[in-house]
């Protein structure tokens, strides 16, 4: 039944997003090397969707570059990492910072909604208004299209763990600035070290310009896995996928055929 279900929700959703043929396009490469000092590939051969997943094991490196961007380096996350050894000491850390000033405006602290145990973990941008008044991330319109896009390849919040970069929501929900971001980024960055997840997806702009500390677009970036890793990291990198964010494709649903190659991507990953 969980099957048909997950069939099901994945036909709706190729239909709805206005798919009338097969489509079957794979990532390119992007090595997201250690914080702070990420390397953009270009023109690397990309996988097969089906492939993917085997060709991302941490034994198995990237091919060398072919052509790269050196991004800026920033300082080691780690080092400035609040010292949380469970999720309960880290939404009590983030409860308790002051650092980030949209916290003085929000309602309500928005840690975290899903299972921590879970494969995979979504990373969002900040809360919006529904969010700030239920302390629950995604529960609102993005919120209702995320839960769509788990269901059309079988997940949903007892098999994902959803959180953002930013805890509180910013005023008239306008985008996180660089500071607000940067504040909560080591929070963030213990976070993922916590939860670590064997597939980390980075949800819209923000997000993964945040986390990967790059210039370079979601149009870019989406639809490329790499490795994520923080200096100090003892297990292996974390297999990451930015896409596009759910409020983007609510306001371009063409958009929504990249979203679906983006959705096989990570079934493939999970699987
Ligand atoms: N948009 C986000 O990025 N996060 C939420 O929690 C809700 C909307």
């Amino acid at each position: 039944m969980d099957d048909f279900r997950a069939a099901y929700e994945a036909l709706h959703w190729q239909v709805e997003s206005g798919a009338d043929e097969a489509v079957g396009e794979g990532p390119t490469l992007v090595e997201w090397a250690d914080a702070g000092n990420w390397k953009l590939e270009a023109g690397v051969k990309p996988p097969s969707l089906s492939q993917s997943a085997a060709k991302l094991t941490p034994s198995e490196p990237h091919k060398p570059l072919t052509s790269s961007v050196q991004l800026a380096a920033s300082p080691p996350a780690s080092s400035l990492q609040p010292p949380a050894a469970t999720l309960a000491e880290l939404r009590a850390a983030v409860a308790a910072f002051d650092g980030c000033p949209l916290k003085f405006t929000a309602m309500n602290l928005v840690f975290a909604d899903g299972n921590p145990e879970a494969p995979v973990m979504f990373l969002g941008e900040a809360p919006g208004e529904d969010e700030d008044r239920q302390g629950v991330p995604f529960v609102g319109v993005s919120g209702k299209l995320l839960d769509r896009m788990l269901a059309s390849i079988g997940l949903d919040r007892t098999k994902a763990y959803i959180s953002n970069i930013i805890f509180w929501r910013p005023p008239g929900n306008r985008t996180p600035t660089d500071a607000e971001i940067a504040a909560c980024l080591p929070f963030t960055e213990r976070h993922i070290a916590l939860v670590k997840p064997k597939v980390l997806v980075l949800l819209g702009g923000s997000a993964a310009k945040g986390l990967l500390r790059t210039k370079e677009g979601i149009t870019r970036l989406r639809g490329k896995t790499g490795s994520y890793a923080q200096p100090g990291w003892d297990g292996p990198p974390i297999t990451t996928l930015a896409m596009y964010h759910p409020a983007y494709l609510l306001r371009q649903p063409a958009a929504k055929r990249q979203a679906w190659a983006d959705l096989l991507l990570l079934k493939g990953l999970l699987d």
